[in-house]
C-alpha cells in the first residue's frame, strides 16, 4: 500500500488491509488465485521453499495468496500479529488443540460450549488421553481453584452458545497465565468489531467465519488469529497435516467481500437485536430473555466493559416451556426456523433437538441448556416487521401454555 499517514479505522481495514490495485493491474477486487499448486522456477528454488529458506508459496494446503490476504486482513481486525484461515469453524478449533494438546496434558473449558466443540474435546480429544475439564468461568476464581501445571489450554465462548453466559477475558486470561496456559477464545458470537479478545489479554482467537464474518450465509469457513509464532506452528501441524481443514480460494473471495460491509451489518444486527430483546422482556408469554443489553442481563456490566455493542444473539424461554416454543416457532413466518447466525435472515432455532444435541440430556441440564431455550440470532431486516411477525407467533403460544 502507499504509505499511510494514519493509523486507518475498522471498516477501513476491513475494506483495505494489505491490498493495493495498483500492484494487481488495477484491479479494485482482490485476483482469486484459484490453485492449487504453484510453480517453483529450478528445483533448487522448490526445495529451498519447502525447507524455509526462500519465501514463495509450495501448495494451496499450505498457503495461497487469497487466502493470506483474508487473514492478515482479519488479523488487522483482531488486533493480531497474524492469522490462518481453514474451511470451517471446526477446522479452526481442531486445528488449533492438535497442535497444542498431548496425552496428560488437561484443557479447561467454561461450562457451556458449542455443541461440536463439545463432542470434539469429550468424543474425539478424550479418547488420546486428553483430559477435558469444565470449569464454570463465569467466575474467574473457579479457574485458580482448577488450574494445574498440566493445564495447557483455557478455552471459552463469550458470549456462550446458546445461552449467552459472559466470561471476563481479561481476568480469566490473567490467571491462566499465571499458570503458564494458553487462552483460547472463540469469538463467533461477536466478530471483532463487537470484542477484541487479544487487547485484554487472550492469547488466541478463533472464529466460526460462516457467521457474521462471512455474513450472507454462503460459505462456511474458519479463522485462527494470534501471535505469528503459533500461527505458524498451527499451518504446518494443525491445517497442514492433523486437519487439512483448507478453505477454498473462492470461498476466502466471499468471505473478504462480506467483510467490507461487517461494521455496518454489526451495528444494524445489534439495533435489531436490542429491539427483539426489549419486546421479548416485556410480553406475557415470556418466561425470561438472556441478551447483554438488557440492564436485567447479571452480567450487563461486564458486557459494557468487553464488548463494544451486545451484539445480536437473544436466548430466551417462554412460559409454556418446550410444547409453547415449537408452536412459536413453527407460526412464524418471516423468521426463518435454521441453525448457523449472522446471516442477513433473522434465524431461530431449538438448540436442544438442533446445534447442542451433541450433549446428551444429562449433558445439557448439567451444562446450563435448558430444554425449552430458544436461540434467535437478530437479522437485518426492518425491525417492524421482525417485532409483527414475532408478535403473531408469540399469540399463538398462548393457546398451547
Ligand atoms: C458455528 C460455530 C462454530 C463452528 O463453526 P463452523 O463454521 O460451523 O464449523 C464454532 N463456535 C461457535 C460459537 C459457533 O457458533
Amino acid at each position: 500500500m502507499r504509505a499511510p499517514t494514519r493509523r486507518p479505522g475498522f471498516s477501513t481495514s476491513a475494506i483495505h488491509h494489505g491490498y493495493d490495485p495498483i500492484d494487481h493491474q488495477g484491479a479494485l477486487v482482490p485476483p482469486i488465485y484459484q490453485t492449487a499448486t504453484f510453480a517453483f522456477p529450478t528445483v533448487d528454488e522448490g526445495a529451498r521453499r519447502f525447507t524455509g529458506e526462500a519465501p514463495g508459496y509450495i501448495y494451496s494446503r499450505i498457503a495461497n495468496p487469497t487466502l493470506e490476504l483474508l487473514a492478515g486482513r482479519l488479523a488487522a481486525l483482531e488486533g493480531a500479529e497474524a492469522g490462518l484461515v481453514f474451511g470451517s469453524g471446526m477446522g479452526a478449533i481442531t486445528g488449533t488443540l492438535w497442535t497444542f494438546l498431548a496425552p496428560g496434558d488437561q484443557i479447561i473449558v467454561d461450562t457451556t460450549l458449542y455443541g461440536c466443540t463439545f463432542s470434539f474435546l469429550h468424543q474425539g480429544m478424550a479418547k488420546f488421553g486428553i483430559e477435558v475439564t469444565h470449569v464454570d468461568l463465569t467466575h474467574p476464581e473457579n479457574l485458580a481453584a482448577a488450574i494445574t501445571p498440566r493445564t495447557r489450554v483455557v478455552y471459552f465462548e463469550t458470549p456462550a452458545n446458546p445461552n449467552m453466559r459472559l466470561v471476563d477475558i481479561a481476568a480469566t486470561s490473567a490467571l491462566a497465565h499465571q499458570a503458564g496456559a494458553l487462552v483460547v477464545v472463540d469469538n463467533t458470537y461477536c466478530s471483532p468489531y463487537l470484542q477484541r479478545p487479544i487487547e485484554f489479554g487472550a492469547d488466541l482467537v478463533v472464529h466460526s467465519v460462516t457467521k457474521y464474518l462471512g455474513g450472507h450465509g454462503d460459505v462456511t469457513a474458519g479463522a485462527l488469529l494470534g501471535p505469528r509464532e503459533i500461527i505458524e506452528q498451527v499451518r504446518v501441524y494443525g491445517l497442514k497435516d492433523m486437519t487439512g481443514a483448507v478453505l477454498s480460494p473462492m470461498d476466502a473471495h466471499l468471505v473478504l467481500r462480506g467483510l467490507k460491509t461487517l461494521a455496518l451489518r454489526m451495528d444494524r444486527h445489534c439495533a435489531n437485536a436490542q429491539g427483539i430483546a426489549e419486546m421479548l422482556a416485556s410480553h406475557s408469554a415470556v418466561a425470561s430473555v438472556a441478551f447483554p443489553g438488557l440492564e436485567s442481563f447479571p452480567q450487563h456490566q461486564l458486557a459494557k466493559r468487553q464488548m463494544r455493542l451486545p451484539g445480536g444473539m437473544i436466548a430466551f424461554e417462554l412460559k409454556g416451556g418446550v410444547p409453547a416454543g415449537r408452536a412459536f416457532i413453527d407460526a412464524l413466518q418471516l423468521v426463518t426456523c435454521a441453525v448457523s447466525l449472522g446471516d442477513a435472515e433473522t434465524l431461530v432455532q431449538h438448540p436442544a433437538s438442533m446445534t447442542h444435541s451433541t450433549y446428551t440430556e444429562q449433558e445439557r441440564a448439567a451444562h446450563g441448556i435448558t430444554p425449552g431455550l430458544i436461540r434467535l440470532s437478530a437479522g437485518l431486516e426492518d425491525l417492524d416487521d421482525l417485532l409483527a411477525d414475532l408478535g403473531q407467533a408469540l399469540s399463538q403460544t398462548v393457546a398451547v401454555s
